[in-house]
């Protein structure tokens, strides 16, 4: 019989397959405990368990925990990116952020993604696999551990695609969530997504009062699709439609991310014309100076350049930042860390 992945069970479903071994109720709360308070990395370190009751467990189940590969810090404003490997090899990379209002911890969802947008280095090797909810969770885990950081936000934008491994997505974010757990309100994590309807509609609906943060990057179908593979299955009006419906469902405002590329999506008139495309929602648009991958030719926009494009913006009343650009010393750009490894090791 296959291991039940322990990490990745709610409350509940502990509570009934501890029971069905005979247990008494209060082992599932310290198990729950165990795993996602104490962040326990083993059944080993269970120590109010008796041996006998660990092996058990271990026999039944498997307990997810990453294996720190590498990490890399930022002189510059204490950026920690992380390369973890999972239970079968393969790497993933998360990063920790520190900000004047808290830690924010930026996970994958997917082992590379499918994709395919033009700009990002996780797209380059395609999918393998997708990410177990406990693997999204011990991101978290680990780096609260291996930093002694609090972590109190969470953004869902390392690599893959968040709404493309979906069930996994709402186990994780109601684990995540969970009082009894990690207890990281709802309103803290952003999930960010290239822009899939049906499921941003579903998503609405789950009560995960969560940031949806849509992929943009253009004001128009034609640009999006030249550096979007999936613009042109959904097409912009299509994908807005679904982002109105999420703020309606869930009253959360909007989050647009628009990363900025030299001579694509940077000139005067796309700023209007994105100005138009957003007028009347209540959102928030997040200017990213594009990283250059090295497989790409794309190039950042000038600085002059982009706080001319803010200007364009503000002026139709529409609320705008720049992203401030976190660990720039350390390539903590998207995926970059773990496809140097890759590359580096042949794997
Ligand atoms: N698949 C999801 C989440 C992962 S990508 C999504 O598309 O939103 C997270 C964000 O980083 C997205 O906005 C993505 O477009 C952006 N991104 C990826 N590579 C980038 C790069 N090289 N420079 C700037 N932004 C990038």
């Amino acid at each position: 019989m296959d291991k039940i992945d322990i990490k990745s069970l709610y409350f509940e479903e502990l509570e009934s397959e501890l029971k069905s071994l005979g247990l008494p109720a209060f082992r599932a709360k310290q198990v729950y405990e165990w795993l996602h308070v104490k962040l326990a990395a083993g059944f080993g370190e269970m120590t109010n368990l008796s041996k006998e009751l660990r092996e058990s467990l271990r026999e039944r189940y498997f307990l997810t925990a990453l294996e720190e590969v590498d990490s890399l810090h930022s002189a510059s404003d204490g950026t920690i990116k992380y390369l973890f490997r999972l239970m079968d090899d393969r790497v993933i990379e998360s990063v920790l952020m520190k900000y004047h209002h808290g830690n924010s911890v930026c996970i994958s969802s997917q082992v590379g993604c499918r994709m395919g947008c033009k700009f990002c280095a996780s797209a380059i090797g395609g999918k393998e696999r997708d990410l177990l909810p406990s693997e999204m969770l011990d991101q978290i885990y680990r780096i609260q551990t291996l930093s002694g950081e609090r972590v109190s936000n969470i953004v869902v934008m390392g690599t893959g695609e968040p709404l493309d491994n979906y069930d996994h997505l709402i186990r994780f974010l109601r684990l995540a969530t969970d009082p009894k757990g990690l207890n990281i309100s709802a309103r803290n994590i952003t999930v960010s997504t290239c822009g899939i309807p049906d499921k941003i509609r579903a998503f609405a609906e789950e009560r995960l009062p969560v940031t949806l943060a849509l992929s943009l990057h253009a004001p128009n179908n034609e640009i999006r699709k030249s550096m979007m593979p999936v613009a042109a299955k959904y097409g912009l009006e299509e994908v807005m439609e679904a982002f109105r419906h999420y703020y309606e469902r869930t009253g959360r405002r909007l989050t647009f991310e628009y990363s900025l590329v030299d001579g694509v999506n940077d000139k005067e008139e796309h700023a209007k014309e994105l100005a138009r495309l957003v007028k009347g929602i209540n959102c928030h648009i997040n200017l990213i100076p594009v990283n250059p991958i090295k497989e790409r030719n794309y190039r950042k926009s000038g600085s002059e350049n982009i706080q001319k494009f803010k200007f364009i913006l503000e002026k139709y009343r529409i609320n705008v930042t720049i992203r401030r650009e976190m660990g720039a010393d350390i390539d903590a750009a998207c995926g970059q860390l773990r496809k140097s490894y890759i590359d580096k090791t042949g794997l």
